[in-house]
């Protein structure tokens, strides 16, 4: 209310946003919430005064009517800009980091089916030489009774969560497609009996994909991410057979049929760009538009700085470089009201929409648990089948709720002392656990490699977001359900 500001007795002065501007409008990202705020000339002017000093609220709405501002707008500017505390009283106040609530439900299980592949990708996180995984003595594929076990669990501990997920994992999930199925019909039971909406995906290496496992995809309407590094040169680099054979021959054919056949469900790609594959534009245009897929995703591989597979800092900029050229023809693609398909724009934009301010950088060990063949419990895939980083066994009591909180403390963006002044935290809190363990030996640490490319990256994608908002708004509103692919 204006009585709030005006009745201030301290001065008023600048909060903490990342100002940008696009389309002509200049936009503020709100860095404690996670907003993003239009700002009107009014409230420019006023930022550019407090800019030079604290005001209080009656001398800041003078020195506005004093630059030719009506004065019931530039008190509506000050009145927005301080309830969105863009400006704030000049005491400050900081918000007390948000602790993960207790017996928060469960949302998403991801069933490492197996950890056996039929591959041998050198930078494979499971198998490579920065593997997390300790599997000496453990089964190597999931029985009926731990897949029982693990559903149960996602069942029990998602009490109040009208939907819930599955996603199958590996090593190559396909290798053990008869469990997959079973969990499929047993699941889907178990949902409807607790009242629950259940959907399932799954990622693959595509290699065996055969017409019977299509047509179970498609019949259940399961969600397919295909781990493809791009035309045959490039995902023959690294993604090979044990005696070092490409398996894109095996595999682009299948991808084909399937993408014919599924159409209930966009089918994506998800491409690990190495120091040997790099070209971003090369490989979603092929993906994308020769082999078909609605949706590419990149990631850099996560790996030792020294590794040779490890991408150096000349070809990140050059990736940065690529992602940047994708994103304008994305939001080139939007304002004319069309899907693009680089979905690591799509992920980023539903973010923003929603208004992320996260306190963890993803779901991991929170909203979202792996669990291997073992019955074990990690805070995702990428942890599974590791003694260090188990969270406990769906065969002996579920989560172990001490190891879950030390993992989420750890993890928490109030404990990453670097991201504090950080415009980019609300996104990343600091990235992934997993990269951070292998790159610094700690789930908790805040991946500082990445900074630079994180912040440029948030600043572009709150550009495009600007500018869709301006040109086309109608757009974001796919966004409001958070299904980026749809
Ligand atoms: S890891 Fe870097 S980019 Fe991410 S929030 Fe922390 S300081 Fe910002
Ligand atoms: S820890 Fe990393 S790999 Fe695991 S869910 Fe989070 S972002 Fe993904």
């Amino acid at each position: 209310m204006m009585s709030t500001v005006t009745s201030t007795v301290t001065p008023l002065s600048l909060g903490e946003f990342h100002h940008f501007q696009t389309a002509g409008v200049d936009f503020l990202y709100l860095v404690p919430s996670g907003g993003v705020f239009a700002v009107s000339p009014a409230g420019r002017a006023a930022m550019e005064l407090l800019r030079e000093k604290p005001l209080d609220a009656d001398d800041l709405l003078a020195a506005l009517v004093a630059k030719g501002y009506a004065a019931p707008d530039a008190q509506e500017a000050i009145t927005d800009l301080f309830e969105a505390r863009a400006i704030r009283d000049v005491r400050g106040f900081e918000d007390p980091p948000q602790d993960p609530v207790d017996n928060f439900p469960l949302q998403s299980l991801v069933m490492n089916l197996t950890n056996q592949c039929n591959l041998s990708c050198q930078y494979c996180y499971e198998f490579g030489e920065d593997k997390v995984a300790t599997p000496d003595g453990k089964p190597k594929f999931m029985s009926e009774e731990v897949a029982k076990a693990s559903v149960d669990h996602l069942i029990a501990s998602s009490k109040g969560r009208r939907a819930v997920h599955i996603t199958f994992f590996g090593g190559e999930t396909l290798m053990n497609f008869p469990l997959l199925k079973w969990v499929v019909t047993y699941a889907t039971e178990q949902a409807q009996l607790a009242g629950q909406f259940i959907d399932f995906s799954l990622t693959t290496n595509g290699t065996l994909l055969s017409p019977e496992v299509i047509d179970f995809l498609v019949e259940n309407s399961i969600g397919v991410t295909v781990s493809m590094d791009g035309p045959k040169e490039m995902h023959d680099a690294l993604r090979v057979y044990a005696n070092g054979k490409g398996s894109y021959d095996v595999l682009a054919p299948k991808v084909k049929a399937l993408i014919a056949k599924h159409s209930t469900r966009p089918i994506a790609a998800r491409v690990t760009l190495t120091q040997q594959v790099t070209s971003v534009k090369d490989i979603f245009h092929h993906l994308k538009h020769e082999m078909g897929f609605a949706e590419v995703g990149f990631a850099p591989v996560t790996a030792a700085p020294d590794r040779l597979y490890t991408i150096g800092n000349s070809n990140m900029d050059r990736v940065f470089d690529q992602f940047k050229e994708l994103a304008v023809e994305y939001r080139d693609w939007a304002v004319e009201n069309r899907m693009h398909g680089f979905s690591n724009v799509s992920d980023t934009l539903a973010e923003i929409h929603a208004g992320i301010n996260k306190s963890h950088p993803c779901g991991a060990g929170l909203g979202l648990v792996g669990v291997g063949p073992s019955g074990d419990i990690a805070p995702c895939h990428r942890f599974v089948d590791s003694d260090t980083h188990a969270l406990g066994s769906v065969l002996d009591g579920g989560l172990d709720k001490a190891k879950q909180k030390e993992f989420l403390d750890r993890g928490h963006i109030g404990a990453k002392f670097d991201c504090h002044t950080c415009f980019a935290r609300p996104l990343c809190a600091g990235g992934c656990h997993h990269e951070a363990f292998v790159r610094y030996g700690d789930t908790g640490h805040p991946n500082l490699h990445f900074c630079d490319w994180i912040r440029g990256w948030t600043d572009l994608c709150l550009n495009i977001y600007g500018e869709i908002a301006v040109k086309n708004p109608g757009f974001l509103d796919r966004f409001e359900q958070r299904k980026p692919l749809q």
